[in-house]
């Protein structure tokens, strides 16, 4: 069996890279980048879009009584360190064909983004990290793949939740007894209000027709099984 999807956008959430410790692991920034490399060598294309929880979230800034329009920025600026991280761990491991882009302006170390440009990156064979968000306060980085996975007409958006399988009925961090979804309609997910994504992303989703598969990327290749169609997930569509 081959390839599930031909083109994919894959968001990683900022804590998918930290350990413990640091804001950073080496190995999880390794074996993101392995997967990342392994499902290329496959054919997939891919486009890739990192959160900034590992190093800053904007609700951050209550505590700290900055307003909240600073914050947002400070957690597009952390989505870009993480992008910058993953690029340069994927050239460590000799994947050299790879772009950041970003939705805000730092021309020395990203590209400004056009999804035209990107598409033609894409086709040829690049892989290409988002970064930034959507560029703007009040929006979140699944909104911005969502953004992005329409762009760059990805068959899915591929929504990376750690140590989560997928969409549940209620909380499973909460409810012992709460049961995943295999299958659930946009309409759905906005009206139970189900917390695995912003419900601006699913709405934005539901305009723009793009099929949305949550899945646990905690477990041994998660990612690469996920698009081969081995791994038991929720799509939403
Ligand atoms: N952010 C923003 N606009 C965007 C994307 C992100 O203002 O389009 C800010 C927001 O403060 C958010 C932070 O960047 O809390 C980090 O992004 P996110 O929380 O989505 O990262 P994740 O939880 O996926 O790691």
């Amino acid at each position: 069996m081959g390839l599930k999807y031909k083109t994919a956008l894959l968001k990683l959430s900022g804590e998918a890279l930290r350990s413990e410790e640091d804001i950073y692991s080496k190995d999880l920034l390794e074996n993101v980048a392995k997967q990342i490399i392994e499902l290329s060598t496959q054919g997939a294309r891919l486009g890739i879009v990192v959160g900034g929880g590992n190093i800053w979230r904007g609700k951050l800034a209550s505590t700290l009584e900055l307003p909240q329009i600073n914050a947002d920025y400070m957690g597009m600026m952390a989505t870009v360190m993480n992008g910058l991280a993953l690029e340069a761990t994927l050239q460590r491991l000799d994947y050299k064909k790879v772009i950041v882009y970003s939705a805000l302006e730092i021309r020395t170390v990203t590209k400004s983004y056009s999804f035209k440009e990107a598409r033609n990156k894409l086709d040829e064979g690049y892989i290409l990290i988002f970064t930034g968000g959507t560029g703007y306060a009040h929006f979140t980085t699944d909104t911005g793949a969502t953004i992005r996975a329409i762009e760059i007409g990805a068959d899915v958006l591929l929504m990376a939740k750690n140590g989560v399988a997928g969409v549940y009925d209620s909380d499973p961090k909460i409810n012992p007894h709460a049961k995943m979804i295999e299958h659930i309609s946009y309409l759905e997910m906005t009206k139970k209000n189900l917390q695995v994504m912003d419900q601006t992303a699913v709405t934005l989703a539901r305009d723009g027709k793009m099929k949305i598969e949550v899945f646990d990327m905690q477990g041994e290749n998660n990612i690469v099984k996920v698009m081969n169609g081995k791994l038991n997930s929720t799509i939403i569509e």
